[in-house]
Order: C-alpha cells, then sequence, then structure tokens
C-alpha cells in the first residue's frame, strides 16, 4: 500500500526497530515508545483493520504476541503489559495497518488500565444489555 509507514518498514524501504519476523508478521519498536520496549506487532502485508485479516494470518499474529509478551517484559524487566488495538480511526487508529501494541507497564508508573480507553461511560439498562446479548449472540 503506497504512504503506509508500517509497509514502508515491512517492505525494508525505511528502517524499523525490528526485534522479530515470522511468516506473515513483523514486531517493531514504537518510535515513540509510551514505555521502554513499546513494540508493535503488525501483519507484514496492508490490511487497515483486524476484520480484514484472513484467519491464517490473524493466526500468526496473535501467535506472535502471545510469545513476544514475555519477551519484552523480560528485555526491559516490566511487571506487567497491556496489550491492544486501537481497530479504526475512532478509537484511536493513526496508521491505517493493522498493529497490536504491546505497552510495558512498571508498578507505580502512573498510567492507566484498558477500562481508561473509553469515553462516557454508558448506564445501560437490563432490557438493553438483553437486546445486545442477543444480538451479538445471533451474529
Ligand atoms: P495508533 O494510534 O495508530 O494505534 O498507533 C500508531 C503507532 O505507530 C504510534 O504509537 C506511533 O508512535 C507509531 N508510529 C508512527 N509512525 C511510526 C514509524 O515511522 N515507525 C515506528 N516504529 N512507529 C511509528
Ligand atoms: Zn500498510
Amino acid at each position: 500500500m503506497p504512504d503506509c509507514i508500517f509497509c514502508a518498514i515491512a517492505g525494508g524501504d525505511i528502517p524499523g526497530r525490528i526485534v522479530h519476523e515470522t511468516e506473515h508478521s513483523l514486531a517493531f519498536l514504537d518510535v515513540n515508545p509510551l514505555a521502554p520496549g513499546h513494540t508493535l506487532v503488525v501483519p507484514k502485508d496492508h490490511y487497515a483493520r483486524l476484520d480484514d485479516v484472513p484467519d491464517e494470518i490473524t493466526a500468526d499474529l496473535f501467535r506472535t504476541v502471545d510469545e513476544l509478551v514475555p519477551r519484552v517484559e523480560e528485555a526491559v524487566d516490566a511487571d506487567a503489559t497491556n496489550v491492544g488495538i486501537n481497530n479504526g480511526p475512532a478509537a484511536g487508529q493513526e496508521v491505517e495497518h493493522v498493529h497490536v501494541h504491546i505497552v510495558p507497564r512498571f508498578d507505580d508508573d502512573g498510567g492507566n488500565p484498558i477500562h481508561a480507553v473509553a469515553g462516557d461511560v454508558p448506564d445501560l439498562s437490563d432490557e438493553e444489555m438483553d437486546d445486545i446479548e442477543a444480538t451479538l449472540s445471533e451474529s
């Protein structure tokens, strides 16, 4: 995909601090890390959102994340990690090439849990929860 910074890194056209590679996935350090060791794991091919990624590549991507989390934690002596995807612009995705953030966390680092990403937290009734449950389980 032209003009995609992560395609450029995957294609070797621009430098990236690559820390791991599989057949379908690439992991490199975030250029503006939220913590030491902040790592991004991407499919080598361009997909904008998680739903666009073929199953085999999704499996490789998450297997790679699973392998990397303990390595990242060990490399920077982290106490924990937040692992997440900004899946679409409304969720804060700025680079439109699927990427999983692995953000090392440290005791008392002043950060927040992943719950802090939400905007106005809704006060849903039981009926609304029932509707969502039914719609989702039937989809
Ligand atoms: P998003 O908001 O799309 O989930 O996050 C994009 C991430 O990509 C940001 O954390 C940002 O620092 C990182 N990023 C943007 N441009 C580059 C780049 O050229 N190289 C690397 N390694 N990371 C980048
Ligand atoms: Zn791309």
